[in-house]
């Protein structure tokens, strides 16, 4: 097919991208360790998971034996004790979240279920690894691994209970109904406590041996909230309750417990002091969550951007052979060779799918790695404040307003020419733990909601795209690539560990810091860099729709709406939450320009990806572009609701208002529109809606940098159709395996 914007002949794609191709994207080239992982998980996804869908597995919410089974080919792949450190029994050095990342990713490109079920004894133990004491880190984490061979033990399998039957815990996590009480302390023994708590959808508890679970304090002996471990064995009751009859990710279990237990006080996550007769928890059940969420948030944002990849090789498969074997398609004819390839309409939606899976993993993959970069710095940051004997409150606040000093400083430094600068305070504020920490902390800060709203939201909107693209087939058991179950999965996706209004309240405060706004400028610099250099990325579109939310921000932070109320408070969702969205979809479109960047850095220094890597950049390459611009749409689109939405049109007020238009600016754009002069006299004289002599819609006063920013913006679109018809060329050509590499 020849796209009608394309001229000539352009590199083609010749294959889909590979693993080498991906492991310079998403920057594991040099981790041989998680290569070999990616391989082991891929198999259990492709075999037993792609089997047990196949077989029907996800027709019932009962967590069968076959559905159990499945947990032991995840130990035998490793795939358990990923999350573990070495000194526990795992085999991963240092942080895990992109290790982490991959493995969910490989589950997901199957099934999610398989994912969320795999990854839940990590969500389990994530309260104690992120804030538990020695004790509970040595005891949880070691049961939790998988006997070695010669071990006689039986692996322990966690949960984690947060949510409660309504009215209580769901997006308000505040609303805590679990409670906590001392059932018994002797003098000078451990305190023995009892916990009620009720769980609603609580994923593994089909089998869950122990249970993090968040209780308020229901005794004055105890102070505030807290997470408790509970055991199976712990005695009262460990009731597991009723399978939740979900529709989605079939392949996890997920149940709503009743627990009424006695335990012992060191099961209070973190540890406890006791003061003046009342046990004071170490961390109240938020800070806990907030530890553990931050992290694994990103995690299932790649899910999504998983299941929207899987889609594009059945899709294309789909497409090209939809006419093959009937009686007038004859081989080499367009019709038996393109098949629904031959539809423009058809190609450009499967790109619309591709470049969202792109844009989404580059945010998710960056995501992970900026928190295996975090973590080592959070705890040295940790441990400094202890040796200051700050243990957080004010006096933690206070130090950190005034790194952030350090750290504004040390970005507007680093801006500057290095002969401009003072390279004695540059080196010492890039060295700088505080600094080195915060930076890193308030993109982290960013980058997590950001991945996990955009990515499940938007991605569940873009695999109901990608299910339509299959016909019929698509939303049937039978369909390639199981479409159907992971369109309706990715909503699930979108909604627990927080939904995407969670999301969002956090980034409506995360990306107005200032750490982060200095970052972020600077961001819009390099992208204004790499247009010059390389401008069929779309960089200079992201430039200036970035540019464009940036003005915007700023401007609704100052702005009043016409009742002289403030646009940008927590309460008016309706202006930061449109305002996050839109930047997570500037972040994604970053993330997936420097991903091709650095394969086209990287890429002919592999043999293998050398070959055909004209072709794939250029593929990459306009698929940025395409996504670059969509963004600038959405940005635009947002922005400029929100800048005018709020405002009262400055003519309606007026004495004697009859309507937006002066007569001759009517005039004026009717001309230049065919078949349509006469009409403004036609509304002017006969006193219709829309009549003359007031000022027009466009000029509400103070907002010229705006109309000249959007302008600015609109003319960036330059070259995106262009781009889209190239890589469509592309579709039509690429190189697919014969059949899907798992069963359908
Ligand atoms: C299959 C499955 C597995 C799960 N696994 C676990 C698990 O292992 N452990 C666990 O603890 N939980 C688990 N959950 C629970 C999940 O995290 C919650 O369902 C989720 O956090 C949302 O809570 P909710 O259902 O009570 O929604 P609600 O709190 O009732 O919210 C409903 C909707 O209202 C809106 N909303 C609510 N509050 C606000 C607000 N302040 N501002 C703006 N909008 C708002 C949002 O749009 C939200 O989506 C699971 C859920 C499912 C379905």
């Amino acid at each position: 097919m020849q796209s009608a914007g394309v001229k000539g002949e352009v590199e083609a794609l010749r294959t889909l991208p590979g693993d080498d191709v991906r492991q310079i994207l998403w920057r594991y080239t040099d981790r041989f360790d998680l290569q070999m992982l990616v391989q082991s998980v891929r198999a259990v996804a492709r075999g037993p998971v792609a089997r047990l869908v196949s077989n029907g597995a996800r027709n019932t919410h009962e967590w069968t034996e076959e559905k159990n089974r499945l947990l032991e080919d995840f130990d035998a792949a490793g795939i358990t004790s990923v999350f573990m450190d070495p000194q526990y029994g795992g085999y991963i050095e240092g942080p895990k979240n992109f290790a982490l990342a991959l493995v969910a990713f490989e589950l997901a490109w199957v099934d999610a279920g398989a994912a969320t079920g795999s990854l839940a004894t990590a969500l389990g133990l994530a309260p104690i690894h992120e804030r538990g004491t020695p004790e509970q880190r040595d005891r949880y984490m070691m049961a939790a691994v998988p006997p070695q061979p010669g071990e006689d033990r039986q692996v322990w399998r966690a949960a984690f209970a947060l949510t409660e039957p309504l009215p209580y815990v769901g997006v308000e996590t505040g609303l805590l109904s679990g409670k906590v009480r001392v059932a018994e302390w002797e003098e000078g023994k451990e305190p023995i406590l009892e916990v009620n708590k009720r769980g609603r959808f609580i994923t593994n508890m089909g089998f869950a041996n122990f249970v993090t679970a968040a209780v308020d304090s229901g005794d004055p002996r105890i102070k505030g909230s807290s997470m408790v471990i509970l055991e199976e064995t712990d005695p009262g009751l460990y009731d597991r309750g009723t399978p939740t009859r979900k529709l989605v990710h079939q392949l996890s279990s997920t149940c709503d417990p009743v627990f009424q237990l006695r335990i012992p006080a060191s099961r209070i996550v973190g540890g406890y002091t006791v003061k003046d007769g009342v046990i004071i928890p170490r961390y109240s059940h938020g800070e806990v969550i907030e530890a553990v969420f931050r992290r694994t948030r990103v995690t299932v944002g790649l899910m999504t951007a998983a299941k929207l990849l899987s889609a594009i090789e059945p899709l294309i498969r789909y497409h090209r052979d939809r006419f093959r074997g009937g009686e007038t398609v004859v081989p080499g004819s367009p019709r038996f060779e393109l098949g629904l390839q031959q539809k423009e309409d058809v190609l450009h939606r499967l790109l619309e799918v591709w470049a969202t899976g792109e844009a989404a993993a580059s945010l998710g993959f960056e995501a992970a790695r900026l928190f295996d970069t975090l973590d080592p710095l959070e705890k040295e940051k940790d441990e400094l404040l202890a040796s200051k004997g700050i243990a957080g409150g004010t006096a933690a606040f206070k130090l950190i307003r005034r790194h952030q000093k350090d750290a504004l400083e040390f970005l507007e430094l680093d801006a500057q020419p290095a002969s401009r600068r003072d390279p004695r305070r540059h080196e010492a504020l890039q060295n700088d733990l505080m600094v080195r920490f915060l930076l890193l902390d308030s993109a982290a800060n960013v980058l997590c909601p950001a991945c996990k709203l955009w990515n499940t939201g938007h991605g569940a909107n873009m695999m109901r795209e990608a299910v339509s693209l299959m016909g019929g087939y698509g939303i049937t058991e039978d369909c390639p690539g199981f479409l159907g179950h992971k369109w309706m999965d990715a909503q699930l996706e979108a909604t627990y560990e927080g939904p995407e209004a969670v999301q969002r309240r956090q980034l409506s405060v995360t990306m107005t810091n200032e750490v982060f706004l200095a970052q972020f400028r600077d961001w819009i610099r390099d992208m204004r860099k790499i247009a010059s250099r390389r401008p069929g990325t779309g960089a200079c579109t992201l430039a200036s729709a970035m540019t464009l939310w940036l003005w915007t921000l700023e401007h609704v932070q100052k702005a009043t709406d016409a009742d002289g109320q403030k646009l940008y408070q927590s309460t008016r969702q309706g202006v930061s939450f449109p305002l996050a969205d839109a930047l997570c979809w500037l972040l994604a479109s970053r993330y997936q320009i420097l991903d091709v960047l650095a394969l086209e850095e990287q890429g002919p220094l592999n043999p293998t990806v050398a070959e055909g890597l004209a072709g794939t950049l250029q593929f990459l390459t306009d698929l940025c572009h395409m996504q670059a611009a969509r963004a600038a749409g959405e940005v635009g689109r947002i922005c400029t609701e929100l800048v005018y939405g709020f405002s009262r049109h400055p003519a309606w007020e007026q004495e004697g208002y009859e309507g937006c238009y002066k007569e001759e600016e009517l005039i004026a754009i009717d001309s230049l529109i065919p078949g349509m002069s006469g009409f403004a006299t036609d509304v002017v004289g006969a006193g219709g809606e829309h009549p003359t002599k007031a000022g027009p819609c466009a000029r509400v006063p103070g907002l010229e940098d705006f109309t000249r920013l959007r302008t600015k913006l609109d003319s960036c679109l330059t070259g995106a159709g262009l781009a889209k018809d190239r890589a469509a060329q592309s579709l039509t050509k690429v190189m697919i395996p014969a059949a899907l590499d798992y069963p359908a």
